[in-house]
């Protein structure tokens, strides 16, 4: 009997202890870590900054409750709302929380107006979290089974198909709900014509427009925010995953005209925004910028990019390969377990992402010698896959 539920397909490893970009097990063997925790972990391991900035907050203040003012929370949304455009946070724990908020403040939202506008768009192979909310508005079918009944007022459509959302466009819906691109669902990229055009229907519908970001925020497709790039901006945004930098935090950004709907009593979370974890995520911010991140995103990501795309013409099993920064898919035209094994074996953490797409997640700050050998250790894998 296993006191931990069996949730997780875990790997053969016990992880124990990780600087920067490497890991070692308990038997002191040293990986190459290209997990990153789920694109989480975004200063690597044991970053100094992180240490000294956490240690110091431990030492002052861990948690207070937001029936008070939070110095630290208010910053960390002062400078989201900055980098992001939009104009109030709430602050929670995870990427399912930061997505069930932001469904519950578009529901709210119209219930403001006296509309009886509440469906919510999301796209086929997204993700969206586990909780009841989320894991009905997640376009695939396998999170969902043995947990019915399920919530109203969600509705699936492909991805880059814009005639496919224009048909289910009704006068109920509230909000259009999009990964910029899809992490967890084969690293499928959102065209920035389809985003740019998604944005106007919202627009002409008077929709709210919200992305997801919880996977592709903070900087790790390469801008702090993937929608930069398709040059729109959404109208409710949230954050998780790489925000704390391995501290649990997530986020939802809302325009001043959204977020009038969440007042006193109407959302809440006990540990959302407290000092430590907002110390975690101002010390991410920090450092992004102090050791100019995004610069190293780009560089290492082409780095990443190219080098898989030349290994193509190699190894036939490389079906293509695509992403944006260092959020990178290599769909092979078989499944990834052996590969993701092979790497393993070698010394290379990676992940799947679907059946049959390798994902590659370093940290941000993964340098370009770790990218050259991670190269290395995936060709030796492919080599030994023919
Ligand atoms: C991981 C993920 C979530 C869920 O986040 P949790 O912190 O596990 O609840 C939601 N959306 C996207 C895009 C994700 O990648």
């Amino acid at each position: 009997m296993n006191a931990v539920m069996n949730t997780y397909a875990r790997f053969p490893l016990t992880l124990v202890r990780g600087e920067g970009a490497r890991v070692w097990d308990d038997a002191g063997n040293c990986y190459l870590d290209f997990i990153s925790g789920i694109a989480v972990d975004t200063l690597g391991h044991a970053h100094p900054k992180m240490t000294e900035a956490l240690s110091a907050q431990a030492a002052t203040m861990l948690h207070c409750s937001n029936l008070f003012h939070i110095p630290k929370q208010k910053q960390l949304a002062e400078k989201l709302c900055r980098a992001s455009g939009l104009d109030a946070a709430f602050f929670c724990n995870s990427g399912a929380e930061a997505n069930e908020a932001a469904i519950k403040l578009a529901r709210k939202y119209f219930h403001d107006q006296g509309s009886t506008r509440r469906t919510v768009i999301t796209a086929t192979q997204s993700f969206h979290g586990r909780l009841l909310s989320t894991l009905t508005a997640t376009g695939q079918d396998k999170v969902k089974i043995g947990f019915d009944p399920l919530p109203a007022g969600f509705v699936h459509v492909p991805l880059n198909d814009l005639d496919a959302l224009k048909e289910v466009i009704s006068s109920q819906t509230a909000a259009i709900l999009l990964e910029p691109l899809q992490g967890e669902g084969g690293v499928n990229i959102a065209d920035a014509a389809y985003l740019q055009a998604v944005r106007k229907l919202c627009d002409e519908h008077g929709i709210l427009l919200m992305l997801d970001e919880v996977q592709t925020g903070i900087g790790r497709c390469g801008t702090m925010f993937a929608f930069e790039q398709a040059g729109i901006k959404p109208d409710i945004l949230t954050l998780a995953k790489g925000l704390g930098g391995g501290v649990p935090i997530g986020a939802m950004l809302a325009t001043d005209a959204a977020a009038a709907s969440f007042g006193p009593g109407t959302h809440g979370s006990t540990f959302g925004g407290n000092p430590l974890s907002c110390t975690a995520a101002l010390t991410v911010l920090d450092v992004l910028e102090e050791e100019s991140l995004l610069e190293n995103v780009n560089a290492r990501g082409e780095q990443l990019m190219q080098g898989l795309k030349a290994l193509q013409p190699r190894f036939p099993v490389i079906r293509e390969v695509r992403g944006q920064g260092l959020l990178i898919g290599v769909e092979l035209s078989v499944e990834s377990a052996p590969f993701i094994a092979g790497a393993r074996e070698r010394g290379l953490l990676v992940l799947a992402a679907g059946p049959n797409v390798l994902r590659l997640l370093p940290p941000l700050n993964v340098t370009e010698a770790e990218v050259d050998e991670a190269l290395v250790t995936l060709i030796t894998v492919m080599e030994n896959a023919q």
